[in-house]
């Protein structure tokens, strides 16, 4: 058995754990740091300063000076961009050890981090470089005498609050659509996984960034993201985590009327038809619900396969994964990790238990693996119910259920009939069923004989409890602009 051993390798330099505010690195106020954990081997990494009310107080009042009166203001969107890019160069040189810090402190395979999430994320802020100096109003025709044009402005300082799934993706997602638009941001990276957010923040001084436009504040979702959330000075929060949390902070920014984005969780059906190429659609499956360990707002965790061809596709997919290389992330054959933490560790191994309780057949996996690290087998549930817990809650694991379904309006029905509305996929060589599909599916994203294709320049959010506004592609500016009107009145 390939055992859950400790990567022992430890990246090329020590790494940045305080806080980086209006361009300098600082302790707490408090003095306060937290321990930041390899998921591979449940060791401590390394203490990480703790920011708190008090430290995301300094954090806004820097974003709001570089806004309100610092060189980002005046600098031409031009140079905004080159800046933008600069910090992709930077990050492109880096590309190795970067992707060896994510491993370490999210515990993913090392062939995703290099391959996977820092290409992506390099493609993300070249491809925001590439707006910065493209985001314009229009001229309007009113009636009268008078000169009628909008403007885009940056809304002002924003507040980004992320989580750990996807660590350094998730800084390129917030930070290339508002550096574009030339907002100050200060950021709380997820106390799980605060290092390769604050080693892109030493990148960012390197590339030149004036001092304010970007803060960085680890600590936990309460304090030192609440504060975040609270904090007068911040004129938008953009959100992404659980639903749960989602609610929290679209309550407590409304007291300040914050503008507010937010990218939640899913329960994301992904549809089988007996017409389509079977293992293709295998394949499709198990990268929508395996990658990253299961833990994707966007995995396909309901799969639902056409009767005729349910036991061949339970069949296929038990064989696949029940052979996915699991263990030592620092390996370059690994396929899959551990879980982030305990918490998430426990909670799917709940969720696991319910589902044999409830009566959905165990095909493969369903126990943790190995006896150190946050590892659980691919675990593959059949027989599954609508209204059983997993096929109705958010799992973040390694854990597929597959549902049976009959006919096209029977499942376009179950599909929808859940809060979630992230992403869905169909399979099938029918064209016409498939575009019919994607029309009538509730989900901000379908993709059809495919999974999780992302591109920089494709819109990504949710319907119904999945999140309010989109992320990527030109809408994602809109997050981080306001529209002002001017007339003026001619001779
Ligand atoms: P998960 O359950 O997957 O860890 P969360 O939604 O709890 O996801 O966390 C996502 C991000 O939101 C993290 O950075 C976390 O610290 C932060 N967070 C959690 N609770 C709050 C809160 N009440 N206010 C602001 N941010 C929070």
């Amino acid at each position: 058995m390939a055992t859950a051993t400790a990567p022992k390798r430890k990246t090329s330099r020590s790494h940045q754990t305080k806080m980086l505010i209006d361009g300098k690195w600082r302790d707490a106020v408090s003095g306060k740091t937290f321990a930041t954990y390899n998921p591979a081997t449940e060791e401590e990494i390394a203490q990480v300063a703790e920011g708190e009310a008090a430290d995301i107080d300094l954090a806004v009042k820097a974003a709001r000076k570089a806004f309100d009166s610092g060189p980002w203001r005046k600098m031409d969107a031009r140079d905004r961009g080159r800046l933008i890019n600069k910090l992709a160069d930077l990050i492109e040189l880096n590309i190795d050890e970067l992707a060896a810090l994510e491993t370490l402190d999210n515990g993913k395979p090392i062939a995703e981090s290099r391959n996977a999430d820092l290409p992506l994320v390099i493609d993300c802020l070249r491809y925001y470089a590439g707006w910065a100096d493209k985001i314009h109003g229009q001229t309007i025709p009113v009636r009268g005498n008078y000169f009628c044009y909008t403007r885009k402005e940056p809304v002002g300082v924003a507040g980004q609050i992320i989580p750990w799934n996807f660590p350094m993706l998730m800084v390129a997602w917030k930070w290339g659509p508002a550096l574009a638009a030339g907002c100050t941001i200060v950021m709380k990276p997820a106390e799980q996984t605060p290092l390769s957010c604050l080693r892109m923040g030493e990148l960012a001084l390197e590339a030149g960034f004036p001092e304010g436009v970007i803060n960085i504040v680890p600590g936990f979702g309460e304090t030192a993201g609440g504060a975040l959330v609270d904090h007068p000075g911040v004129d938008k929060v953009a959100f992404t985590g659980s639903t749960e949390v989602g609610k929290i902070i679209m309550r407590n920014a409304a007291n300040s009327l914050k503008r507010v984005t937010l990218e939640l969780g899913g329960k994301s059906p992904n549809i089988v038809f007996a017409d389509a190429d079977l293992d293709a659609a295998v394949d499709g499956a198990m990268l929508g619900l395996y990658l990253n360990q299961g833990q994707c707002c966007c995995a396909g965790s309901r799969l639902f396969v056409e009767d005729k061809v349910y036991d061949a596709t339970i069949e296929k997919l038990a064989r696949k994964a029940s052979a996915r290389k699991l263990g030592d992330p620092f390996d370059p054959t690994t396929e899959q990790g551990p879980q982030v933490d305990k918490t998430q560790f426990d909670k799917i191994l709940g969720y696991i238990e319910s589902g044999k309780q409830q009566g959905a057949k165990c095909v493969t996996g369903g126990e943790r693996f190995g006896e150190k690290g946050y590892f659980i087998k691919p675990t593959i549930f059949s027989e599954v119910k609508d209204e059983m817990t997993i096929a109705r809650e958010e799992i973040f694991g390694p854990v597929l259920q597959v549902l049976r379904f009959k006919d096209i309006e029977e499942v376009v029905k179950r599909a929808n009939t859940t809060d979630y509305g992230l992403a869905a996929a169909v399979w099938t060589r029918d064209i016409g069923k498939a575009h019919g599909i994607a029309n009538r599916i509730r989900a901000g994203t379908v993709w059809v004989n495919c999974y999780d294709v992302f591109d920089a320049a494709a819109p990504f959010g949710g319907f119904k409890q999945s999140g309010m506004g989109r992320e990527l592609g030109e809408k994602a500016l809109d997050n981080y602009t306001e529209l002002k009107t001017v007339t003026v009145a001619m001779d």
